[in-house]
């Protein structure tokens, strides 16, 4: 388990962390969101030891990360970090000797993985010759490719085509069903909905929300409603808590100040015809947007 308790990082007068604290299990997909500058990066660079924290502690199964255990723990950067000028065969085993392989050992796993994203044939050729996709996927299998037991993804998508980010995802819940760690940084919350069971929102180094996505949303509450159905706007006027209606094509939506409202607005239709009736869930997106706005 990845347990990183109570953190605080400063630099200078910039407080980047104020207080992070969270767990993360074998074959669980940790979220980690933020604006920019909220201090994802920093605490990356601290669970790798990079750069060290002011107050607070990051173990892995119960031991402090150091040199020995960074071997165990595949990082995919934002930034992109090969080096272009070596060819995907060179850049893998550079990349895997640092990490304690034998050539035989990163030959063997570059064969599966290039076999596995469809670039086989690019092996013998330089990175720089490759597309930012296909540069993307280097890096990723460069990551994974001693098994870690800890995965850090930063923006792993970026650059990839619908196709490709197929192709990636696959990879990552088969590598979450081997057991595999992974905190995963993404301002897509679309991704982040889709893979991560615990996730944490963080306003300037500082967590404001905290949970399982499941919690998270319940927390937030129900703030929408969707009708389909013989009715007009005005059916709508006058019901406590309803503070906005859309009118849609097909539909409407109302925008309403929690889940009190819904029985309430039931009632004043119930004797319309209606073809849907829902209490929609809210999306990462609008809790993320809400939450982060409040918190400034
Ligand atoms: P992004 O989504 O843009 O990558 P982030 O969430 O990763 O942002 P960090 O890079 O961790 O954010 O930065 C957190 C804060 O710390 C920011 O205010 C940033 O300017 C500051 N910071 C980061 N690295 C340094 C540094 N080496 N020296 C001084 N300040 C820094």
């Amino acid at each position: 388990m990845l347990k990183v308790e109570n953190i605080y990082k400063n630099y200078g007068s910039v407080k980047a962390l104020r207080g992070l604290s969270f767990e993360c299990q074998e074959g669980e997909i940790f979220g980690l969101l933020g604006e920019n500058g909220a201090g994802k990066t920093t605490t990356f660079r601290i669970i790798m030891g990079l750069v060290g924290a002011n107050q607070g502690t990051v173990t892995l199964d119960g031991m402090p990360i150091d040199y020995s255990k960074t071997d165990q723990i595949g990082f995919v950067t934002e930034e992109r970090s090969l080096l272009t000028k070596l060819t995907v065969e060179e850049q893998a085993q550079f990349y895997g000797a640092l990490k304690g392989m034998n050539e035989q050992e990163v030959d063997k796993a570059l064969t599966f993985w290039l076999k596995r994203f469809e670039i086989e044939e690019y092996r013998y050729r330089k990175i720089k010759e490759l597309s930012k996709g296909n540069q993307q996927k280097i890096q990723f299998l460069c990551a994974v490719m001693n098994h870690p037991k800890l995965l850090i993804l930063d923006e792993p998508f970026t650059g990839l085509d619908p196709i490709n980010v197929k192709l990636l995802k696959d990879a990552i819940y088969d590598l979450k069903k081997e057991g595999c760690m992974i905190i995963f940084s993404s301002h897509q919350m679309e991704y982040i909905e889709e893979f991560c069971e615990k996730l944490v929102i963080l306003v300037k180094g500082k967590p404001i929300l905290k949970g399982s996505l499941k919690e998270v949303k319940q927390q937030y509450g129900i703030k929408r409603v969707e009708v389909v159905g013989d009715v007009t706007s005005s059916d709508f006027q006058n019901i406590k808590g309803v503070e906005k209606v859309d009118a849609l094509q097909d539909k409407f939506i109302l925008h309403i100040t929690g889940e009190e409202v819904v029985p309430r607005i039931f009632k004043a239709i119930k004797e319309k015809k209606i073809r849907k009736f829902e209490a929609m869930e809210p999306t990462l997106n609008e809790i993320f947007i809400e939450k982060v706005g409040e918190a400034k």
